[in-house]
């Protein structure tokens, strides 16, 4: 089996490289090679600066044989040619051929490339010493993802992505989908399928909105509740064709469990912590709020887009316990953590003092001023022994795990009612 992976096809301006590898796909197959799985798409370190957009990388897995390999390549490199948007800054294809023992040596690199920001330089060399062979296309910075999307654990993609793509006239025009259907798309196929539709901010989420050639992208558990999804939705404009891949979406695999001292800008994180500090807002809606471990003090940032997550983080205290999930950014006030979720895992009692009941006719007591205790009005007892009652007040949070509304989640992060679906679908439960 050999592995192609392709990545940074595509510019702000126009295609993607899911786009570019189903045409590879298409075109290998034309020629008589088989695809001997799904194609992967394999999302990297979502804070990566070199993204266009979702720092994606896809993964072509052929049978072919060693003989093969110079005619495979010269489809792979035609189409990347023919696709890519070669003539924008920052398009740098990079295109890495493994037979599937090699790729297994890439294996390390998928898992850095998820957590750190690597050099093309260090992949090259990989490569090299692996005798695995790769084209790179002007700056050819796409090495990275591509070696990375090659060397992929196939343990780690557990999700499935159907995607439609518009024919070229389309590409650039608004989208034309059912917003209704989609709503009953997801109705109907709520327990397999994901990040359909923000009820919160009322919006489609499997259309994206830039002028690339995707037309919608249904995520699912499984590849056929993933199709039957895309099925599903009503589209008043032609697809052009459609693919569904493997993915790694969904998996939190870009978190790093981390002390405070140990995190580095440009990486996500888990991190356990003590609110340090009560809770601002500033103009705008966005909420901040710093917890400490021990080793060090992070300020913790739930930005307007994510919805009404910002509420948990706004009632918070001093003295709360968190798992907080996010992406760290260096500041000028210090080190952040973009929120993505939040599990509040223990309340700090928040007490007031209130005056005590009589002991004789159960109505509550004045106070003779500080430290003096307190005396009834009815009865006329006065009693200077008498302490405060201390009252707990309700939180207006609870212990449990939070995460940012639908259009605010990272490609990587797992929506919080996939965890049972994959439990139940694993276990063959539903
Ligand atoms: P799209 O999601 O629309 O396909 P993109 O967001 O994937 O676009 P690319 O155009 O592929 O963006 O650019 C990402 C670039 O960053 C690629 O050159 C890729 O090789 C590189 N890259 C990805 N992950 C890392 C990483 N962890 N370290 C260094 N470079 C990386």
């Amino acid at each position: 089996m050999l592995r192609i992976g392709i990545d940074d096809t595509d510019s702000k301006r126009t295609m993607c490289t899911t786009y570019v590898a189903a045409q590879a796909l298409r075109e290998l197959e034309k020629n008589g090679y088989r695809g001997a799985d799904l194609p992967w798409l394999i999302r990297l370190n979502p804070n990566c600066p070199y993204k266009t957009r979702g720092n994606a990388a896809v993964c072509l897995t052929i049978q072919a044989k060693p003989e093969d390999l110079g005619r495979i390549e010269e489809i792979v490199v035609s189409v990347v040619k023919k696709w890519a948007d070669l003539e924008s800054e920052g398009t740098d294809p990079g295109i890495v051929y493994a037979w599937a023992e090699q790729a297994e040596h890439l294996r390390e690199t998928y898992w850095r490339a998820l957590w750190e920001i690597l050099d093309p330089k260090e992949i090259r060399s990989r490569c090299d010493s692996l005798g695995i062979r790769y084209v790179q296309m002007k700056e050819g910075r796409g090495i990275v993802g591509a070696a990375a999307a090659v060397g992929a654990d196939p343990e780690s993609l557990k999700t499935f992505e159907a995607i439609a793509y518009r024919v070229p006239e389309m590409w650039g025009r608004e989208r034309l989908v059912d917003e209704q259907s989609v709503l009953e798309m997801d109705g109907s196929l709520a327990l397999y399928t994901f990040d359909n539709y923000d009820y919160e901010k009322r919006e489609v989420r499997i259309t994206p909105h830039t002028p690339c050639p995707v037309l919608a992208g249904v995520r699912a558990i499984t590849p056929e509740h993933a199709e039957k999804g895309l099925g599903m939705v009503r589209f008043y404009e032609p697809i052009e064709f459609h693919v569904v891949f493997k993915t790694n979406q969904a998996g939190d695999l870009h978190y790093i469990p981390a002390r405070i001292s140990d995190m580095k800008p440009n990486t996500s994180y888990i991190v356990t912590g003590v609110v340090s500090s009560p809770p601002t807002i500033i103009p705008g809606g966005h909420v901040f709020v710093k917890i400490s471990d021990g080793t060090g003090e992070v300020t913790l940032a739930a930005y307007e887009p994510t919805g009404s997550f910002r509420r948990v983080v706004q009632n918070l205290v001093v003295g709360d316990e968190v798992l907080a999930y996010g992406a760290v950014k260096l500041k000028p006030s210090g080190p952040t953590l973009n929120l993505e979720k939040l599990a509040v895992t223990r309340l700090a009692r928040v007490t007031v003092k209130a005056a005590p009941p009589c002991d004789i006719c159960g109505r509550r007591m004045k106070s003779m001023g500080q430290g003096k205790g307190y005396r009834c009005e009815k009865c006329g007892i006065k009693r200077p022994d008498k302490e405060p009652l201390v009252v707990d007040l309700e939180r207006k949070v609870s212990v449990g795990v939070y995460e940012v509304c639908v259009s605010a989640r990272r490609h990587l992060a797992m929506p919080l009612k996939l965890k049972s679906s994959l439990r139940h679908y694993q276990h063959g439960q539903c």
